[in-house]
């Protein structure tokens, strides 16, 4: 799954592998496989980012996830964001089932990137039970966030 993930105030949308049904695995559940509430297919552990769209949803996100939540900051802007893209994408795939990865477009979400004091990005933020662990920024290969992440 290369594509990004959405989610809204109860949980992330995920879509079923066999049958395409969107299925909402909600922020208390995230660390559970679901099944498919359409073909009962088991659901794979979220592998991909997930684009935050609303205030509402990233503050349900990270409040109510069970995982850690590492964040990325980026905008369409950012040279060094777009290079952070993939290796982003790919610390989401290698910590599936044990973190969280959601994006946030500051240009979009200004208020949320203030709550965080971003000043450059892309710049990466991990939440723990709803509490702010550890901050970085910069581009990094995605073994290197997740060794941050792991450590924070
Ligand atoms: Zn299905």
């Amino acid at each position: 799954m290369s594509s990004h993930l959405t989610a809204d105030e109860r949980g992330i949308i995920l879509p079923c592998p066999a049958c395409g049904t969107a299925n909402r695995i909600v922020y208390a559940k995230i660390a559970q496989q679901g099944r498919c509430g359409s073909c009962k297919t088991g659901l794979p552990h979220i592998s991909a980012p997930v684009e935050i769209e609303s205030p509402a949803s990233f503050s349900a996100l990270v409040s109510g996830s069970t995982l850690p939540v590492v964040i990325d900051f980026w905008a369409p802007w950012c040279g060094p964001c777009q290079m952070m893209a993939p290796e982003f994408a790919k610390a989401a795939a290698m910590a599936a089932g044990t973190a969280v990865f959601a994006k946030v477009n500051t240009d979009e979400h200004q208020d949320i990137a203030r709550q965080f004091r971003v000043q450059g990005i892309p710049a990466f933020a991990l939440v723990k039970s709803g509490r702010l662990a550890a901050q970085t920024s910069g581009f990094q290969p995605a073994e290197r966030l997740l060794a941050w992440a792991r450590q924070g």
